[in-house]
């Protein structure tokens, strides 16, 4: 019995590494995301593991199509090689949110069945804030339990409704916590630095930390490497993988590139764009120089 034991942690640890960039295409990426991703390409490297491209165009009015093809072509410029991608397919496949819909909808009944979520008929600006990972300034407020334990919805097909948000009941006063690789042991408290948040949108969509969770687990991603501002993402994911009876991956948080205000880059910083730098003339190896001074644009 030990002998088996220890084969199968001997299993564990040689699970085949699985990384992957999951950029939304609602912009042109810039060098915050690019140093993440180089993070993520390195350490999928070093481990001989496998680097996966995944398109999360889930917030609708936000995601166009020309970015997803400005992304593939800038990573690509800039030196990036994934090995499962919409451009060359995989064994997980679709890698586009948008076309793994089915998938996020079986888990939401899973969750739904099992007791996890309540409907909410909250204000439409809390339900619009679901869409996208929250970065830096983007929190939500700490959801105020106003539909928490409302009856008479239960029976509501989430996708048949204009209306009606789904929200994960989160276990008040708990602690999640976890060892990130890159800022050490994290605790949060489930009810105090995080509310019942969203899992359905009221326009029929999952919210993105749903489809995060759901294809993490079926992309098999061993670990998740991503800026800092989701640490607090990872506290809900992790109730969400619990929840799915799913093991939760690793998780690697980089510090976020910050620009000379001490403000985290955004798509709204066109300067650091790798579109423009690359228009500028500059080259992969000088944007790559670039993020160890990342206060600067490489042509300061
Ligand atoms: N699409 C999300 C973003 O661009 C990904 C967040 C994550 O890595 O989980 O912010």
């Amino acid at each position: 019995m030990v002998r088996g034991a220890v084969a199968g942690w001997e299993l564990l640890e040689k699970q085949e590494y699985r990384g992957r960039l999951a950029p939304s295409p609602t912009g042109f990426l810039h060098l915050g995301h690019a140093r993440t991703f180089w993070a993520a390409q390195e350490r999928a490297q070093a481990a001989g593991g496998t680097l996966i491209l995944r398109v999360e165009d889930l917030d609708g009015p936000r995601c166009r199509p020309e970015f997803v093809e400005a992304i593939r072509e800038d990573l690509s410029w800039l030196g990036f090689r994934w090995q499962e991608g919409p451009d060359v397919g995989g064994p997980c496949g679709p890698y586009v949110q948008s076309q793994r819909v089915a998938l996020y909808r079986e888990a939401f009944e899973r969750l739904r069945r099992t007791g996890h979520l309540f409907p909410c008929t909250c204000s439409r600006r809390e339900i619009q804030s679901a869409l996208s990972a929250p970065h830096a300034g983007d929190e939500e407020p700490l959801y105020p339990g106003t539909c928490r334990t409302r009856t008479g919805m239960g029976d509501v097909p989430p996708y048949r409704t204009s209306k009606v948000a789904w929200r994960f009941r989160v276990p008040e006063g708990e602690e999640v916590n976890f060892v990130d690789g890159v800022f050490g042991l994290q605790r949060f408290v489930a009810g105090r630095d995080f509310g019942d948040f969203a899992v359905w949108r009221g326009d029929g969509f999952p919210s993105y930390q749903l489809a995060c969770v759901v294809d993490d687990a079926a992309m098999r991603v061993t670990e998740v490497v991503r800026g800092a501002d989701l640490l607090l993402s990872t506290a809900r994911q992790i109730l969400l993988h619990r929840a799915l009876g799913q093991v939760a991956p690793r998780f690697h948080h980089c510090p976020l590139v910050t620009d000379e205000a001490g403000v985290r880059l955004a798509k709204r910083h066109e300067a650091m764009s790798l579109r423009r730098l690359r228009e500028q003339g500059r080259t992969p190896e000088e944007v790559r120089e670039a993020w160890k001074a990342p206060a600067r644009a490489p042509s300061d």
